[in-house]
């Protein structure tokens, strides 16, 4: 059989398969020489010899949630793993071996849930596992879980180098620096993963959340009790402060639907009722908690529900403008700083979010290592298909982020950003430290001597690892 691909001005179809995958409808015009939809690491193997044959560059996608469509690069041969399955646990180990493209409701919902296990997948049901462990995953719980990409046992990795194709393994003692750069070079990722071997937790037996939501005239003392109150909760709680409109989350109550409200979220997962209820009732010390709008203060949910409002929430048929910063600063300097996130949003649909990783825990060793207790993403939103509202929402990201960026990393701003909700396009920012962004081109230049992969070269400056004021500097010198 020979390889299923779509050329680009040669084979019908080719539009459908460049973005028919892409989650994200605001969309790039980049086009790939082809597409090839691989069946199995044969075809992988054979679609990188014909790359590198063809004198074609790389890039691969899994399940096409990359906000900003980084599969779709000019010129490329694009590996597309869709077809590419595989689910199976290993009763002695509890290690689940996964395809790329395999999603985080397909491994927790349809597979792990009967087998009393789970794995702290991405939070929307159709994130694919492919780009989300490659840049780090911020999974469920990721403040007390760990980061996802800390559950990879082992990976198989198609490689091309010495004028050879083959499959490597790569784990913490087999190709080590293969397996450092996976875990958090994202994009940047040199090798066309084929499988992960992932180590899954027991599933418990109670999931619960609790949340209060405010009128955005409390955010000031809301959001800096919040995040102090972060470091009281224990580590099987995941913490939210969200920046929404009326009509997404109270849409019953009286008031403009615009209207920005803020809601505070926290999940639960534990033993017992009991357990779950007083790692929850942290939230009931809110000193505002007499003004809130809505107070629930513990109410059962499942990996199956939260999907599925997840879904509701993300709507496939948007148009997504995303960014993201890793904040330092004191709850004052942090509040000061993202008022106008939270409290302004540019359309109805858009939402904003507070993460806390605080208390912070140390990394392992690996690509990844930016980050603070402090995790500020925005997720803007337009049902306007014709793209009418896309300026509002460039511009607003763009005021947002420049206030941010304007206090260069000291308090209040960001010292880097997470690759998962980034746009390195319009907003270069750091996302290693120096040391491991040199580490990461040392063991590029070992693995991938040819560069047949794209790396980060996104913009007309180039492949960077730099804040944009540092850009900004280096050009006025
Ligand atoms: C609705 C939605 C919800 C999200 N929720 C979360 C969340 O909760 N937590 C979080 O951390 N992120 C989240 N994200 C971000 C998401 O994890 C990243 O965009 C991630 O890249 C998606 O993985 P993918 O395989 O679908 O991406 P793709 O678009 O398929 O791939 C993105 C890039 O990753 C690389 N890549 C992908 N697969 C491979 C592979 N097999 N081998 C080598 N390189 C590969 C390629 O460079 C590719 O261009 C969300 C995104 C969306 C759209």
């Amino acid at each position: 059989m020979g390889l299923d691909i779509t050329w680009k001005d040669a084979s019908p179809g080719y539009e459908e398969q460049r973005v028919g995958r892409i989650f994200n409808k605001h969309r790039p015009d980049r086009f790939p020489a082809g597409i090839l939809k691989a069946s199995s690491i044969e075809d992988v193997v054979a679609g990188v010899a014909l790359a590198k044959q063809k004198g074609l560059k790389l890039t691969v996608r899994s399940g096409g949630h990359s906000w900003p469509a980084w599969s779709l690069r000019d010129g490329a041969l694009l590996i597309d793993l869709e077809n590419l399955r595989e689910l199976s646990l290993d009763d002695m180990t509890n290690i689940v071996t996964v395809s790329p493209s395999s999603t985080g409701r397909m491994i927790n919902v349809d597979y792990l849930r009967e087998r009393g296990r789970c794995f702290p997948g991405g939070h929307c049901p159709s994130v694919a596992v492919g780009g989300f462990l490659l840049q780090g995953g911020q999974g469920w719980n990721c403040r007390g879980w760990k980061w996802a990409c800390e559950y990879i046992e082992s990976m198989d990795v198609v490689v091309a180098r010495h004028g050879q194709v083959e499959v490597v393994t790569a784990s913490e003692t087999v190709n080590s620096d293969l397996f450092w750069a996976a875990r958090g070079a994202g994009l940047g990722f040199f090798g066309v993963v084929v499988r992960f071997r992932l180590k899954t937790i027991p599933l418990p037996k109670i999931m619960a959340k609790s949340i209060l939501i405010f009128d955005a005239s409390e955010y000031q003392e809301t959001f800096e009790w919040f995040q102090q109150a972060c470091l009281s909760f224990d580590f099987d709680v995941e913490l939210v402060y969200l920046g929404l409109s009326r009509f997404r989350c109270l849409p019953e109550s009286k008031g403009k639907p615009e209207d920005p409200l803020l809601v505070i979220s926290a999940t639960v997962w534990k033993e017992d009722q009991a357990e779950a209820e007083k790692a929850l009732a942290v939230l009931q010390q809110c000193p505002k908690l007499e003004k809130a709008l809505l107070n629930v203060p513990y109410a059962p949910t499942s990996f199956a529900e939260e999907y599925d409002l997840q879904e509701r929430d993300n709507p496939p048929e948007c148009r997504f403008f995303c960014n993201n910063a890793w904040i330092r600063g004191t709850p004052k300097e942090v509040a000061d700083s993202l008022r106008r996130g939270f409290v302004e949003l540019p359309t109805k649909d858009s939402y904003t979010l507070y993460y806390s990783q605080g208390p912070l825990r140390k990394l392992p060793d690996m690509a990844f290592d930016i980050q603070t207790e402090h995790y500020f993403a925005t997720y803007l939103m337009s049902t306007d298909t014709t793209g009418g509202e896309d300026q509002l929402c460039r511009d607003w990201l763009a005021e947002t982020f420049a206030a941010i960026d304007s206090k260069r990393g000291g308090p209040g701003g960001s010292p880097g950003q997470y690759l998962g909700d980034s746009d390195l396009k319009t907003r270069p920012a750091k996302f290693m430290s120096d040391e491991h962004w040199t580490k990461w081109k040392r063991i590029r230049e070992k693995w991938d001597p040819e560069r047949l992969f794209f790396g980060y070269g996104v913009h007309e400056k180039g492949e960077e690892n730099r804040h944009l004021w540092e850009l900004e500097s280096r050009a006025k010198l």
